[in-house]
């Protein structure tokens, strides 16, 4: 799993114009899609338990520090700290969300942009539009 997961096949590289047209109609797709939307969202709010802990220990600290037990400096540096892996988890689901739920929106763009696209995994096809070479799966 990258850092930002990969849309379609690296070799694949539209000018500036052509991708924010694709990412306009893979967005219009997805929309479209109450079993994509709902699947994004779902993933999306897999963070959201951390976050309600990480604002319950930002409050408790901060009236830990308003009494003077905690210094300015360790309140910060502790609530900073805390972020982390949550930073960290809702950036993990935020990529689930995009390689389930947005990938193969993006991939039903190209291919009505006349680009030849695997949806599952995005190889490109060529004029074939036999099963992907790559994952197997049938148009
Ligand atoms: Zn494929």
């Amino acid at each position: 799993m990258g850092w930002l997961p990969d849309l379609a096949d690296p070799t694949f590289r539209p000018g500036w114009r052509e991708q924010v047209r694709l990412h306009w109609v893979a967005n219009v797709i997805m929309l479209r899609s109450w079993h994509h939307t709902v699947g994004f969202i779902l993933w999306s709010l897999i963070a959201l338990p951390g976050w309600l802990m990480w604002a319950w220990f930002f409050l408790f600290l901060a009236a830990v520090a308003a009494k003077g037990s905690l210094a300015t400096g360790a309140f910060i540096a502790t609530t900073a700290l805390g972020l982390i892996p949550i930073l960290a988890i809702q950036h993990m689901a935020f990529v689930v969300a995009f390689r389930r739920h947005y990938a193969p929106c993006y991939r039903m763009a190209m291919n009505r942009a006349g680009t030849p696209v695997c949806e599952g995994c995005g190889h490109l096809l060529g004029q074939s539009r036999a099963a992907c070479p790559e994952c197997g799966r049938v148009a």
